[in-house]
C-alpha cells in the first residue's frame, strides 16, 4: 500500500526538499503553503498534490485536511519561521503573535485535524515537528522566536506523553543555520542582511534537514527518534559561528 505523507510549508526550503525526498521514496505526498504558484510548480515537478494552506487560519487548515485521504501515515509540521531580531524592549507584538500563530498554533491545528486520519493507519503513523536549536537555546534578539520554538518543544513532548500506547511516533528535528528563505523572511525581504547570516561559513542546506526527517520516519516502527539536533560544523551555538575571513 502506498503511504501518505503530508508536508506543511512546502513552498520553499526544508518543506520543499522534504516533499522531493518523500516522493523519491514512493510516498503519496500532500503539501501546502500560502504561495500557491510555488506549490503548483513543485506539484508539477514532483507529482505531489499541492493545496493552498495557511496554518494560521483554522478554516484554511480544515479545508486542506478535508482534501486528504482517509488515512495519513506521516505528518511533517514544517510551516513556520522567525520575524525580526530586535531586543525585547523594541519588539513588535504583531511579530510575536504571527510567529506563535504559524509555529505553534499552526502545528496544533494540523495535529488536531489530521489526528483521526493518523489514527486510521494500521501500520502506525508518525508526526515530525520541525523545531530549531531555538527550542533549546536563547540568543540576543531571539526572544520571540526562541519562545515559540520552546513552546513547540513542550507540545512535542506532551504529545509523546498523551499518545503513549498509541502507534503514533513523535519526532522533533531541531536544525541550526540552514540557508533557505528563512533569513530573508526574518529580515522582511532584506536579502543583503539575510546573506550576512551565512557569510564565511558553511550552513546546512534544506536537503540535510529533509534527510534527517526521512531517516527518522524510516526507522523500524518500534523506534522513536525523540529529537534530532543538527548543526553546521561551523556553528557551536546559535550565536557562536566560525567564519572564515579573506582568502
Ligand atoms: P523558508 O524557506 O522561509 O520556508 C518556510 C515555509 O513555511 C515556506 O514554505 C512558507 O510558505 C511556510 N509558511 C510560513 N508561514 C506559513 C503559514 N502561516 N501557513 C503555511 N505555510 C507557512 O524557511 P525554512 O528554513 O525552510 O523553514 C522551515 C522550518 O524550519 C520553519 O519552521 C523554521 O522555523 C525551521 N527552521 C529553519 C532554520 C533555518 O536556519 N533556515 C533553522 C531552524 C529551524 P508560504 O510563505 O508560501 O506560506
Amino acid at each position: 500500500m502506498t503511504k501518505v505523507c503530508v508536508v506543511t510549508g512546502a513552498s520553499s526550503g526544508i518543506g520543499a526538499e522534504t516533499v522531493r525526498l518523500f516522493r523519491l521514496q514512493g510516498y503519496q505526498v500532500f503539501m501546502g503553503a500560502r504561495r500557491e504558484e510555488r506549490i503548483r510548480k513543485l506539484a508539477e515537478e514532483t507529482g505531489a498534490t499541492g493545496l493552498r494552506l495557511d496554518v494560521a487560519d483554522s478554516a484554511s487548515v480544515r479545508s486542506f485536511v478535508r482534501e486528504l485521504p482517509e488515512t495519513v501515515h506521516v505528518l511533517v509540521n514544517n510551516a513556520g519561521g522567525a520575524l525580526g531580531l530586535e531586543p525585547v524592549t523594541e519588539t513588535s507584538e504583531e511579530a510575536w503573535l504571527s510567529m506563535y500563530q504559524s509555529n505553534v498554533l499552526g502545528t496544533v491545528r494540523m495535529i488536531r485535524e489530521v489526528f483521526p486520519r493518523l489514527s486510521r493507519s494500521q501500520d502506525g503513523s508518525h508526526v515530525v515537528n520541525v523545531g530549531s536549536i531555538a527550542a533549546i537555546e536563547t540568543y540576543l534578539g531571539g526572544a520571540g522566536y526562541t519562545g515559540v520554538k520552546h513552546a513547540l518543544r513542550a507540545l512535542t513532548e506532551t504529545l509523546r506523553l498523551e499518545w503513549l500506547g498509541l502507534p503514533i511516533r513523535v519526532t522533533e528535528v531541531d536544525p541550526g543555520l540552514v540557508e533557505t528563505e528563512f533569513s530573508i523572511v526574518r529580515f522582511g525581504g532584506d536579502t543583503r542582511k539575510a546573506a550576512k547570516v551565512y557569510e564565511g561559513m558553511d550552513p546546512l542546506v534544506a536537503r540535510d534537514v529533509a534527510q534527517a526527517i526521512l531517516w527518522s520516519v524510516t526507522r523500524p516502527p518500534h523506534v522513536n527518534i525523540d529529537q534530532m539536533v543538527i548543526r553546521p560544523r561551523d556553528q557551536a551555538r546559535a550565536d557562536k559561528v566560525h567564519r572564515r575571513t579573506g582568502n
